[in-house]
């Protein structure tokens, strides 16, 4: 056995298989595509299922990966044994309908003990129960003795999902030694310690699980295998674990680093340090496939990996933001095999500091809302969390159960441990409900489902835009039919399309297809299951049958408009990244006949200045007349002219490179312009959050941006029309009336103080006379309080000695002001009483002084009553 680190392993195994015809893929993205059965991928064969079943044509029938995993249902492993992680890498060697048993059992050992070295007398092989096959290539080909080859139950040898291909598989196991043992007197091989440990799985697809329960033999038999890569590193290494291999130790020494800590000093600190270490490489690779965190779906899985190694973090004692720099180590490590991860290096650092910095805000949020539980629950004398208050904190909030739990102890109060994970199985149950029914494929069962495998629809190419072709299957009403007849919705099938199937955030083409009987209005064109390509519409004229020669014609300046979208689209991402940063990716892009929409990750809204800035670049672009230049090229010859890559790249050696003029590269399946001048113009219409750290930008070109135009020119026609003025004079016509409004405002504002000065002068005028008191009572009609009070003050001037009593109504409220100035006072006037007469008339109520009071009314028709009333109370109180 020599030493080997874990990217020296990786490439030893694909090489490996190199050597024996293997075409070697890169590792597929996270994402599973076009497989809703499956939230992330977790194994080789995960994202080569359609070729396994036939779905689609595999590029070679043999082919070997090093594949990105995630498993989930790992996480309570992590950090407790020695070989689970979350994330982890898988090697695999797989046979579509090729070699079998006879072959894989052999390579693999071959494998093992040659190029590995692996001493023959630590290794071990499992075999299902029944399959006395493998099990006699193990011993009589390979020379494996039969006291090393266990027999295991269905439950560990057997791989089934549902129904569809299955079959046995066959497991090498390593014997690390006693010291790794439980020490239980039946350890061994199978025991769930860690010391027989499993490295390798070697699956024979041999059988189809009928749905009645029978198996039947599957004409084209697979191998589909797994080892895991840390694991064959931690043997090769003679290491504890997964976390003290070269690349991943680099991690772990990282995180001692950063908190401050000795690793294999204290179990718990030793716990925390290795969930960090895992979660910080899930997080890292989930993140640099364009997963976003979210509160559902892949986006929650991100989210709760990310803030349990905050968490634990904190439970280190780290005060600062650590998860950037770790993940910078991740990088570090991987990026030979993953090129990605240093390109979307900048990125994924500002993610990360995004979302720690987000869960941290929440954790405080939690805390309150945790401190108020608890005092609800010291008021009401309970000692027990409800699992559903315990499980909100949780699950609407983000908060740690444990954290909740610790405080809970703190107060001497506990938690229904039991009601709460009640209340997670319900929210587990509603997340599968929400994922949908899973079938082998994953794919919903639909009505394409009925059509033959093998049938083939070509696309005829970007520039095709009519050709002749031959109908080759119809589905009218939801079933598969031979013929179709006018007023039929249907899909239609043609051996070959100029219509481009809805894919890459570009929409399908619109158009007619006509045959010699009929005529059918295409409204959609779709990518189906196993890639064939679907015409939806509805026939308007006569019959279509399967086999009539069809003229297919798509509708080209709606083509044309798409084209100038989706063009612009690109150059709206490169000046985006030029005025923006490199951290901008796009996150989702929908190209359409009237608009472009293009949402991407930027953390913050942009200012006015920035969209003017991209605009005009993207305008400039245009201008210059750019070609566009599209090419077929090798991945890593892609990258090498420097194109972007994008998120969840597909397999497929060979890539479309779209490149205009040099200044935009990108990986890209769509219909473009020739040149960038044919674009017309660019114009950013709005620009709007539309989740945690991602921007949207909606934009028009060619005709959209006219249309955009001639309506603001219209409205410019509209407002010179009103405004009697030639555009050329709008602004000046405008400033000149914004002037005349403000100096007739002054102008109002004069006349009306001379109007209120004079209507003082008259009420004083017409005041009675009681005793050498004169009384004034008025309604000043709809003012406000002040308004009331400064009038009464200026007709108490002008009287002398005298008594005035105002009231007004506005908004429905009555309020009433009386004053007396001191010699009235004097001679018994009390302004208090006045208004209290005044506002019970009016159905309210108030007092105050003898020398100013005030009071509210509620019936506005009352008012002439009170004064009147309020009157004879200051006639008697002087009379
Ligand atoms: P175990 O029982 O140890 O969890 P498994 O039976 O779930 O393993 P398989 O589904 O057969 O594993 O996956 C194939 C190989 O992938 C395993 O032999 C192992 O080497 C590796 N592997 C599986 N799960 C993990 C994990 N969580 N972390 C690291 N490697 C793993
Ligand atoms: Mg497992």
């Amino acid at each position: 056995m020599k030493y080997m680190g874990v990217n020296e392993v990786r490439e030893a195994f694909l090489k490996f298989f190199e050597g024996k015809d293997h075409l070697r893929l890169p590792s597929a993205s996270l994402i599973p595509h076009n497989d809703n059965s499956l939230l992330l991928i977790n194994s080789g064969m995960a994202p080569l299922k359609p070729f396994f079943t036939g779905q689609e044509t595999p590029p070679r029938k043999r082919v070997t990966t090093c594949q990105k995993c995630i498993r989930t249902g790992d996480i309570e492993n992590v950090g407790k044994t020695a070989r689970h992680g979350t994330f982890f890498e898988m090697l695999g060697d797989f046979s579509f309908g090729d070699y079998f048993k006879n072959e894989i059992i052999p390579w693999s050992w071959e494998f093992v003990t040659k190029v590995m070295e692996l001493p023959e007398d630590k290794l071990y092989v499992t075999v299902y129960q029944d399959d006395d096959e493998a099990a006699k290539i193990w011993h009589e080909k390979v020379g494996v003795p039969k006291d090393r080859i266990f027999y295991m139950g269905k439950e560990d040898n057997f791989w089934e999902h549902g129904t569809g291909p299955c079959g046995p598989c066959s497991e090498i196991y390593y014997d690390r030694g006693e010291e790794y043992g439980c020490g239980k007197p039946d350890c061994t091989v199978g025991c769930d310690c860690d010391r027989y440990m499993e490295f390798w799985n070697l699956v024979f697809t041999q059988f189809n699980a009928e749905p009645d329960g029978t198996y039947t033999e599957l004409e084209q038999k697979n191998i589909d295998t797994g080892m895991g890569l840390e694991r064959m590193a931690t043997i090769l290494q003679g290491v504890d674990s997964i976390f003290d291999v070269d690349t991943i130790k680099a991690i772990r020494d990282a995180v001692c680093g950063i908190a401050g800590v000795k690793y294999g000093e204290d179990h718990k600190t030793d716990v925390s340090i290795r969930v960090i270490t895992d979660h910080i490489r899930s997080v890292t690779f989930m993140t640099s496939d364009g997963i976003l965190p979210s509160n559902e779906g892949r986006g929650y899985v991100l989210r709760r990996l990310l803030r349990r190694a905050a968490r634990h973090g904190k439970l280190l004692g780290i005060k600062d933001l650590f998860l950037a720099k770790l993940s910078e180590v991740v990088i570090e490590n991987s990026k030979d095999a993953y090129p990605q991860l240093e390109e979307k290096k900048d990125y994924i650092f500002k993610l990360l500091t995004v979302e720690e910095t987000g869960f941290y805000k929440t954790i405080d949020k939690g805390m309150e809302i945790l401190k108020a539980d608890i005092e609800e629950m010291k008021a009401k004398g309970e000692k027990v969390m409800s699992g559903e208050k315990s499980f909100r904190l949780y699950d609407t909030y983000g908060f740690p159960t444990d954290l909740t739990l610790e405080i809970l102890e703190e107060e001497g109060l506990s938690l229904d441990e039991d009601a709460f994970h009640a209340e997670m199985q319900l929210q587990k149950e509603r997340a599968r409900n929400a994922r949908g029914t899973s079938t082998y494929m994953g794919a919903d069962e639909t009505i394409y489902h009925r059509l033959p495998v093998d049938m083939e629809t070509a696309f005829a190419g970007y520039d095709v835009y009519e050709n002749d072709s031959e109908i080759i299957a119809i589905i009218a009403n939801d079933e598969v039919s031979d013929i179709a007849f006018e007023g039929n919705d249907v899909s239609v099938f043609l051996k070959e399309t100029p219509f481009y199937a809805e894919s890459g955030g570009q929409i399908g083409d619109n158009g007619i297809i006509s045959t010699d009987k009929g005529k059918i209005e295409i409204t959609d064109c779709i990518k189906v299951v196993g890639g064939k390509i679907a015409h939806i519409g509805k026939v308007i004229e006569g019959v279509v049958e399967v086999g009539d020669k069809a003229h297919a014609a798509i509708d080209v300046p709606r083509r044309m408009s798409i084209s100038r979208n989706h063009s612009a689209t690109h150059l709206l991402q490169k000046a985006l990244r030029t005025v923006l940063g490199t951290h901008v990716e796009q996150a989702g892009s929908y190209v359409s006949a009237d608009r472009l929409r293009f949402d991407f990750t930027h953390f913050a809204a942009m200012t006015p200045e920035e969209i003017e800035q991209v605009e005009n670049m993207v305008n400039e672009k245009i201008l210059e007349g750019l070609d566009v230049n599209i090419s077929q090229c090798s991945m890593d010859e892609a990258r090498q002219k420097g194109a972007m890559a994008l998120f969840g790249e597909k397999y497929g050696d060979v890539v479309r490179v779209v490149d205009m003029g040099g200044y935009s590269i990108e990986l890209c399946g769509g219909a473009h312009l020739k040149n960038t001048a044919q674009a017309g113009s660019f114009k950013i219409i709005s620009e709007n959050g539309v989740a945690a750290g991602v921007r949207r930008i909606e934009a028009l070109t060619g005709v959209g941006a006219l249309e955009f135009y001639k309506k603001e020119e219209d409205e410019i026609k509209e407002i010179c029309k009103i405004l009697k003025a030639k555009p050329d004079q709008l602004l000046t016509r405008l400033e000149n009336l914004v002037k005349e409004e403000k100096s007739a405002k002054k102008e109002l504002e004069a006349y009306k103080a001379k109007a209120a000065a004079g209507a003082v002068d008259a009420l004083c005028e017409n005041a009675l006379d009681v005793n050498g008191v004169k009384i004034v009572a008025s309604n000043a009609g709809d003012v406000d309080g002040d308004s009331l009070k400064t009038m009464g003050d200026k007709i108490k001037d002008k009287l002398g000695c005298g008594v005035v009593i105002l009231a007004s109504a506005g908004n429905g409220k009555v309020s009433f002001v009386v004053m007396a100035t001191d010699d009235a006072v004097k001679k018994g006037a009390n302004a208090g009483k006045i208004v209290k007469v005044a506002a019970e008339c009016a159905g309210g109520g108030g007092g105050g002084k003898p020398n100013m009071a005030r009071a509210g009314g509620k019936d506005a028709s009352k008012i002439d009553e009170a004064l009147k009333a309020a009157e004879a109370e200051a006639k008697a109180q002087l009379g």
